[in-house]
């Protein structure tokens, strides 16, 4: 049986074919979402060969071939029981959805595997998007099995583990500074441009839902928490309750979402948080979502960076869960939730953490109760360390004599004034000797002829012109 879906206008209610990428309505500007046939049954059967993956729910995916799908084996993630966690925080059944087991580390992989399978369905020649992290990984890293190229543009504030991310997966990556440049801007069709917003996106989120009901053997969830960013994972959860209600695979249950957000990007949406994935201007499908949540009686609710960090040790020190912060967020919504009262013991919890921990690795810097100890466990492991805490002094060494080939200690000295660095010149030498002790920079000396005297010149070494590199990559 061939299977069929298609385009409709989340607001004016207008139908496409789907056979291209198009994101948005033609009529009125809202986002697409992709709509099935009635008789398109909730059958996990269908997909036999990738059972344990997003995929089990083939019927209802928008694919029309099998063999398209692109999969990385993302999705079919474990649903655990917070034990340690519950009894720390005094309720009796919460969940943690584990996305960080995902094959970028973040449940983003769902969406991916949908819109990349479609990519390659519908005969793209590569992909793009403009990301601010994980979007951008996850689309690199199925490109890649997909062999499309991937042109990615990342914020100015990417996390330095997703920029890794995407550079090994081999994606063509550039940098572009907020607001000059957007996804509507470009304009290739022959490749696939991609936002949270699309509609293949959402279809592979809404797997989210799925799962959780299903290893939760179809029993009664009460609340939902999931983070907030373009509000695509909240919508695309709502989607997913209502088609399994459609199809009567779940009765009447009521589930509440609720959307969790960092408080810093509450005023000003492109304010910086450690949870900077999150922090995303309001989109076209913001409003749905919020609309999602407001029809389900739950709520959006702010927290602040603090309590963000304490819940990423929570949940690794309690629960063995690595999160990043934008996943680790919805404990401290969780913990909101209690202090309001607005959690019945008896209820039935689940929290999504979406996304895995060493993507951002400065946050474990931060929020580590000894910071000290982390430093001197680091320095002992690389002695170049050292060079990138020891401040800016000798990093404008470094970097006058990365202009000039080679200079003397009194030339170094007066090039410091200049920048606005004071400090007498024995302390300009003490501090040279201390780079060519690291090995960063080394001594050349020459015989002056004229003036009979020797001449002491420093100049970088190999290693300290890859420092500075991996410096202003940071
Ligand atoms: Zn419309």
């Amino acid at each position: 049986m061939k299977k069929t879906f298609w385009y409709e206008c989340i607001s004016c209610g207008k139908k496409y074919e789907a056979t291209k990428n198009i994101t948005y309505c033609r009529n009125c500007g809202s986002p697409l979402i992709i709509r099935y046939p009635n008789d398109a049954t909730f059958d996990k059967s269908r997909s036999k060969s990738i059972k344990d993956s997003i995929w089990r729910y083939w019927n209802l995916l928008p694919l029309h071939n099998e063999r398209n799908i692109v999969s990385l084996g993302e999705g079919w993630t474990h649903l655990l029981k917070a034990s340690r966690l519950s009894s720390y925080l005094g309720v009796k059944n919460l969940y943690l959805k584990n996305e960080t087991t995902n094959p970028t580390g973040s449940f983003i992989d769902r969406g991916v595997s949908v819109a990349v399978s479609f990519a390659k369905e519908a005969g793209y020649k590569g992909t793009f998007c403009i990301t601010k992290g994980n979007l951008g990984v996850s689309l690199a890293a199925y490109s890649a099995k997909a062999d499309l190229k991937a042109t990615i543009f990342i914020d100015r504030n990417i996390e330095i583990g997703k920029l890794y991310q995407i550079i090994a997966y081999g994606a063509d990556v550039n940098i572009i500074t907020e607001g000059k440049f957007t996804n509507t801007d470009f304009k290739n069709k022959d490749i696939f441009n991609l936002n949270a917003e699309n509609p293949f996106i959402i279809e592979g989120k809404k797997t989210t839902i799925f799962e959780i009901l299903e290893q939760m053997n179809w029993a009664k969830v009460d609340k939902i928490i999931v983070p907030f960013g373009s509000g695509g994972h909240i919508y695309a959860i709502w989607k997913g309750i209502n088609e399994l209600k459609e199809r009567n695979v779940i009765g009447p249950m009521k589930v509440q979402i609720f959307g969790i957000k960092p408080k810093s990007c509450e005023s000003s949406d492109n304010k910086k948080s450690i949870a900077i994935d999150l922090c995303i201007p309001s989109t076209k499908l913001s409003k749905f979502a919020l609309n999602a949540i407001k029809e389900t009686n739950g709520d959006l609710i702010y927290v602040s960076d603090e309590e963000i960090l304490q819940s990423m040790m929570l949940l690794a020190h309690m629960e063995g869960i690595f999160a990043e912060p934008s996943a680790a967020i919805t404990i401290a919504g969780l913990q909101h939730l209690l202090k309001k009262g607005l959690i019945d013991e008896d209820e039935t919890i689940v929290s999504i953490i979406t996304g895995f921990g060493l993507k951002n690795p400065r946050a474990i810097r931060i929020l580590s109760p000894k910071p000290r100890k982390i430093n001197s466990l680091i320095r002992n492991l690389d002695p170049s360390y050292g060079i990138r805490t020891m401040g800016r002094t000798k990093l404008e060494i470094m970097n006058i004599l990365n202009e000039k080939t080679m200079d003397y200690g009194y030339g170094i000295w007066k090039k410091l004034i200049k920048k606005g660095i004071n400090l007498t010149l024995p302390a300009v030498y003490q501090h040279l000797n201390e780079l060519e002790k690291l090995e960063l920079i080394t001594k050349v000396v020459s015989f002056d002829e004229s003036t009979q005297k020797k001449k002491v010149f420093y100049k970088l070494t190999r290693r300290g012109l890859n420092l500075l590199r991996e410096l202003y990559i940071r």
